[in-house]
């Protein structure tokens, strides 16, 4: 099965609920997929979304650095190499790590195909199904308030919370989801870089005195900003988790070293796909760090290939939080991971399991 060509795809989804983080507005996903072609008509599936203020990953920088930087180096290259195709693509080029990301689950897709098993399977194997948490918006108190009933009404256990915007909001927010929710839902805080280190200490202190509990706190300051992430986590009860601040194994272990974060949450977007996800989580593992496995606005395509991860690696990957899906109006994709609400399952299905994607728009 050898490599003949790579295509690439526009999908647009409509969200259920405009996504908004302290750093951004969205209504829909826009994502580029990834069609990895090859001798014996079997074809990988991949996507990455643009996030250009989190990867720098724009939807032109994606098609380009695969059209010149990956593709000349992957054509005529065989799928049961995956080794050495995964090695190809991490060292074509810098960072763009999202363009890494959609070709290796792609061909991660075709090397299951290969052998006729799922990816989790040859990934080492696990549970097939995983319980994710589902976003709720920063937004006015009581529409927050809201939200959260809602999606623990619609059976979703934990909650991941966006604030970061004004401190004292942010404050009273938590308060007040806290004691609409208390004992049916678990809260994780997702401040997504919108405090200063002295900030966020005061925050969580104050959350921590009024007797709120959280799972855990995200990314409360900027991503370069690993000593105020270090001061933070020193200082409060509350888990702290990196995201933004760590993407690769590298910036793992300086982060594990530094002991500035208790959780890193690993994204395929950030890590350039399966491969350093893997290592990531092995990375964690020996050090007893544990991992949650995050998406960004992807449909169930990159999705999917988070959950055939989380699946194989549930020892380190102990929180999931994969959404993407469950915040579409609609599932553009026929395949072989079901996405009901909190619950996701994995099929036999071999590969990732996709047989068609809908409403797809070809880039020429
Ligand atoms: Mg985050």
């Amino acid at each position: 099965m050898k490599i003949t060509n790579i295509q690439f795809g526009m999908l647009r989804v409509p969200l259920k609920t405009p996504f908004k983080t302290a750093l951004r507005t969205v209504d829909k996903i826009e994502d580029i997929v990834v069609m990895v072609h090859t001798d014996s008509g079997h074809i990988g599936y991949g996507e990455a979304p643009a996030t250009a203020v989190i990867t720098g990953d724009t939807h032109g920088s994606i098609v380009e650095a695969i059209r010149h930087y990956l593709t000349p180096r992957l054509l005529g290259e065989d799928i049961a190499d995956l080794n050495r195709i995964t090695g190809l693509i991490q060292a074509s080029m810098e960072k763009n790590s999202s363009a890494k990301a959609a070709v290796e689950i792609a061909i991660y897709d075709l090397f299951a195909q290969l052998y006729g098993a799922p990816v989790y399977k040859l990934l080492g194997g696990g549970d097939p199904v995983i319980t994710t948490d589902i976003t709720i918006s920063v937004d006015y108190i009581d529409k927050m308030v809201a939200d959260s009933i809602s999606a623990v009404d619609r059976g979703f256990e934990s909650l991941k919370i966006k604030v970061g915007k004004d401190i004292g909001v942010d404050i009273e927010r938590i308060k007040a989801i806290y004691a609409a929710v208390e004992n049916r839902a678990l809260l994780r805080l997702d401040a997504n870089q919108g405090w200063t280190a002295k900030q966020a200490v005061y925050a969580i202190q104050t959350l921590e005195d009024a007797g709120v509990r959280l799972e855990l706190v995200e990314q409360p300051v900027k991503a370069q900003d690993l000593e105020g992430m270090r001061y933070v986590t020193e200082r409060v009860h509350t888990p702290i988790m990196a995201d933004e601040s760590v993407f690769g194994p590298m910036q793992v272990i300086e982060l594990i070293r530094m002991r500035a974060a208790d959780i890193i949450n690993i994204k395929l977007m950030k890590t350039g796909g399966i491969s350093n996800a893997i290592r990531i989580a092995d990375i964690a593992a020996m050090h007893g760090v544990e991992c949650m496995i995050g998406c960004m606005l992807e449909t169930s395509i990159s999705v999917a290939a988070a959950v055939h991860v989380a699946v194989a690696k549930s020892a380190a990957i102990t929180k999931i939080d994969l959404d993407g899906p469950s915040l579409c109006q609609f599932n553009p994709v026929v395949g072989g991971v079901i996405f009901n609400e909190s619950e996701i399952t994995v099929t036999d299905a071999p590969g990732l399991g996709i047989r068609e994607i809908h409403g797809m728009e070809t880039i020429a």
